[in-house]
């Protein structure tokens, strides 16, 4: 029997805002801004190039937007095609931005802030979007912004605290956001005061040195103050943009800390549920009745693979501990695949799961509505009002 989640709304749980681009693009440009690449793919001159071939450079995630995009335009399943009407329709971008969020149900977005930099409004964009907007507040640029303010770690940690302290108090943000999986690895040790404090002018000179037990203890810090807050903490795991430090980027390393009975009462999410170790996510949100994780990034940029991951995650995890998510970043397009890509593989997911009678239809789609909205609803319920809107 089908199940079917077409009309079910989505709430996006990690993404990025952006704004429109000032003038067409081309053909080379939209695909970079497709990547997650940091340095541009190159076509050499004499690159053969053989009538249908795919763009050079394009993977599968490029190939079912372009497709998907060429249905929604009306347009011929080619890349050329596809932006040459994307540029006609983009030219008025709120209207563009808000049809996209429309057709996919997308209510709402979690949106951190701290990518791009400098930040954008936050009122221009839920205004773009027309969906509730909520903010994830990222401690990153806050250690830079008070690194040049403060000549000593003591000053620095004790304004640091108030920063996310206050940041917290205000409705809209949902929790704190650390990305030191990017930086010095999520193998985080115990606070360490006077190790922290050593690297504090190391760190001064270079905002993007190792410098392991400073934001280390850093991390801490934000995750003692969503505590006292009660609010949750948001961590970058698994693969990103190429800077990630790859072999440490694995939620497995996080055990220790989350295992930490100070921590046991500390809501975390894994922010991109640890792809593409999704079942070490799987299985920590499984044992830890505080953690959760999203399916961002690795929907929609896995392509077909959302459907595979989609089978295997819940292999573990409970179905009320994953969110839905795209980590779009720089096109409101990411957004609008993201949900349409999630739903089409979960319902291919859900459909086989109520053929093999593991459960009923109605079971099926109130898993689906779980994952695309109500967990979301459920852990964040105190925030919820606080949206931009
Ligand atoms: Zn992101």
């Amino acid at each position: 029997m089908k199940v079917s989640l077409k009309d079910c709304q989505a709430i996006d749980v990690h993404a990025h805002p952006y704004i429109a681009n000032a003038v067409p693009f081309t053909v080379d440009e939209y695909v970079r801004k497709l990547s997650l690449a940091v340095i541009p793919n190159q076509i050499s001159p004499n690159y053969k190039w053989v009538k249908n071939q795919p763009y050079p450079g394009s993977n599968m995630w490029v190939q079912i937007l372009t497709g998907r995009l060429a249905k929604y335009f009306s347009c011929e399943p080619t890349l050329e095609a596809v932006v040459a009407q994307r540029n006609v329709k983009a030219a008025n971008y709120k209207k563009f931005t808000r049809e996209l969020f429309q057709d996919a149900h997308l209510t709402g977005v979690v949106a951190d802030f701290g990518y791009p930099q400098p930040p954008l409004s936050k009122t221009e964009y839920a205004d773009l979007c027309g969906a509730r907007i909520w903010e994830v507040f990222r401690i990153e640029p806050e250690m830079v912004r008070l690194g040049e303010e403060c000549q000593n770690f003591g000053e620095f940690i004790e304004k640091y605290r108030t920063v996310l302290a206050d940041a917290l108090k205000r409705n809209e943000v949902v929790g704190l956001k650390s990305i030191i999986a990017y930086r010095s690895g999520l193998d985080i040790a115990p606070m360490d005061q006077g190790n922290a404090a050593a690297e504090y002018e190391a760190f001064r000179q270079n905002t993007r040195a190792k410098v392991k037990s400073f934001r280390d203890y850093c991390l801490h810090v934000a995750m003692e103050e969503c505590t006292v807050a009660n609010k949750v903490m948001h961590i970058h795991t698994g693969i990103g943009d190429g800077e990630v430090v790859l072999p440490k980027a694995s939620p497995s390393f996080l055990l220790d800390m989350l295992r930490d009975s100070k921590y046991e009462k500390t809501k975390v999410h894994l922010v991109h549920g640890g792809y593409p170790w999704v079942e070490e996510a799987a299985f920590i949100v499984s044992i830890l009745p505080n953690v959760y994780m999203d399916l961002s990034l690795q929907n929609p940029f896995s392509g077909h693979g959302v459907k595979r991951i989609l089978s295997q995650v819940f292999e573990f995890a409970p179905f009320d501990k994953v969110m839905y998510g795209s980590d779009a970043f720089t096109v409101p397009e990411m957004n609008w695949l993201g949900v349409q890509l999630f739903k089409e593989c979960f319902e291919e997911v859900l459909g086989s799961w109520v053929e093999s009678d593991y459960m009923d239809a109605e079971t099926a789609r109130v898993i689906g509505e779980m994952v695309l909205y109500r967990n979301f609803e459920n852990v964040y319920q105190d925030q919820l009002k606080g949206a931009i809107t």
